[in-house]
């Protein structure tokens, strides 16, 4: 995996960065979504008001240890969830898909 980067005003240094984006209309979540950055668009620095950004590698501890934590969150939660559509699909087989796993979370 790539070393996590922060988007960063060239002139201040800071990373209160708006970026122009693209997104549309989602019906079924009643919002906007799928945002996709513009390829050819502006930065703005919040802070200096500066056009103009660009990445550069995290090197601070503390938010470095926060990214590694939420992305351990997020695949332990996306884990159970895939766990729980596959018992989902598979039961009506008559198939359980592991009772040790099933001992193991009443252990806990
Ligand atoms: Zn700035």
């Amino acid at each position: 995996m790539r070393p996590p980067e922060e988007y960063y005003c060239t002139n201040c240094g800071g990373t209160n960065i708006t970026v122009e984006a693209h997104c549309y209309w989602d019906n079924v979540k009643q919002d906007f979504a799928d945002f996709e950055a513009a390829a050819e668009g502006w930065d703005n620095c919040a802070d200096c008001g500066h056009d103009g950004a660009d990445f550069r590698p995290i090197t601070d501890v503390k938010t470095l240890a926060q990214i590694a934590i939420e992305r351990e969150e997020a695949r332990e939660k996306a884990l159970v969830e895939a766990k729980a559509g596959l018992k989902q699909k598979l039961e009506p087989f008559g198939i359980v898909v592991s009772k040790k796993e099933e001992a193991n979370e009443a252990r806990a």
